[in-house]
């Protein structure tokens, strides 16, 4: 079987984050690789968003990075604390797929339906990963 050293786990920011997690960590151990985590924050588009200065969308935007932050910080607590973590800003396929190339990723672990995609047999996350990932993706069947 082809080893893993670097795998790239992608959670939103829902409960089954920790079934993706776990999964991803049984893996992990089987050839003792390396681990990280990592959470898109998509912008919000407003009515005001192309104001020039928007406190109410910048003040939102900072409470949405820090919320999120704070999630990866307290799953990786629960589970793996020396994990990197890192929040990242734009498109979720874009990002993900952008961090999984600059980092020599050899597989990235996801749910098979967040948010989005309750009811779907495969999110749309999933599904788009699928399509434009340089790695091997494992989906992790979300139990709800
Ligand atoms: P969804 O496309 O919302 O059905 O989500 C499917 C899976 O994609 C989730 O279980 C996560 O593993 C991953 N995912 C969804 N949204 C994000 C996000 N904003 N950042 C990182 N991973 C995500």
């Amino acid at each position: 079987m082809t080893s893993r050293k670097n795998i790239l786990v992608a959670v939103d920011t829902s409960d089954e984050a920790k079934q993706v997690l776990k999964t991803a960590i049984e893996i992990g151990n089987c050839f003792d690789a390396r681990l990280s985590l990592i959470h898109v924050l998509e912008p919000i588009v407003t009515e005001n968003s192309y104001d020039l200065i928007n406190p109410v969308s910048v003040e939102m935007d900072e409470f949405l990075f820090r919320h999120a932050e704070d999630f990866l910080n307290n799953i990786k607590k629960e589970f793996a604390p020396e994990m990197a973590a890192c929040v990242e800003v734009g498109s979720v396929k874009s990002q993900i797929l952008r961090h999984a190339k600059e980092n020599d990723i050899d597989l990235i672990v996801v749910g098979s339906h967040g948010r989005h995609g309750l009811g779907l047999l495969l999110g749309s996350t999933a599904n788009a990963l699928l399509h434009g990932s340089p790695c091997d993706v494992y989906v992790v069947r979300i139990k709800n």
